[in-house]
């Protein structure tokens, strides 16, 4: 009879955790990609990709660079003319997945073909996009979702693409004020069927809740 000899464990201290995967992921090349006016311009669907959208001046800009740790990643989709496109950045070498910034919405002064041409390119996009693997819905904390952001969540809820509700600039307002906004808005979340019940609570600015969302991220694409 021979001594059966055990595999040698790993020591759980060198088990690289998600947080810390996905810290280094984030950390790593983040490179722009392509700017899609129009659906036949997007990339080819080889990578899981994660689309980021919400209203203009949510601070969709401000939580992508500080998610990738950078200065102005998502610089090219304030730069005019790129406000209406979908930005596609490829993360990783070798390429891990993508992040989609999609156009901002809610222009008070939009005319009504832009708004039209916005919702026929989102909605196309999430519609058909088989490799889309989960959207996030960024929400201002001091106001909770809006009217528009509720239409949003409602293209998601049809399109069947699971979504996180993501507070954004959470210290701007009081902890109890806070507390009542993330309340209403995890109420709110529990109608749409494609919505995941709790919400992200971040601040670019802070830093707060940004670890959290990346690993929630790497969590959303490896599953
Ligand atoms: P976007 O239009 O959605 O890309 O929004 P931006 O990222 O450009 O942000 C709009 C404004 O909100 C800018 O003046 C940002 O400096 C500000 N902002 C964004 N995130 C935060 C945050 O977490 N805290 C604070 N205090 N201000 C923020």
């Amino acid at each position: 009879m021979t001594d059966q000899i055990p595999p040698n464990p790993i020591p759980d201290a060198e088990m690289p955790d998600d947080a810390e995967l996905a810290r280094k992921l984030f950390a790593g090349p983040v490179n722009f990609l392509l700017s899609a006016p129009q659906l036949q311009f997007l990339p080819e669907p080889e990578l899981a990709e994660v689309a980021f959208c919400g209203r203009s001046n949510v601070g969709k800009s401000s939580l992508l660079n500080a998610l990738t740790n950078r200065k102005a990643i998502a610089r090219t989709s304030v730069t005019p003319g790129r406000t209406q496109e979908l930005n596609f950045f490829d993360v990783g070498d070798p390429h891990i997945f993508r992040l989609v910034d999609m156009p901002g919405y809610g222009f008070a002064k939009a005319p009504p073909a832009v708004v039209e041409k916005w919702r026929r390119l989102v909605r196309d996009y999430l519609r058909g996009r088989v490799v889309l693997k989960r959207t996030l819905l960024l929400v201002d904390a001091r106001h909770g979702p809006k009217e528009v952001d509720r239409e949003m969540m409602e293209m998601l809820d049809q399109a069947a693409v699971g979504y996180r509700i993501v507070l954004t600039k959470a210290d701007k307002i009081k902890a109890s004020e806070l507390d009542a906004v993330i309340r209403a808005t995890e109420t709110e979340a529990r109608k749409h069927p494609a919505a995941y019940p709790m919400v992200h609570v971040t601040s670019s600015e802070k830093g707060l809740g940004i670890a959290e969302l990346r690993t929630a991220i790497l969590t959303d694409i490896t599953t």
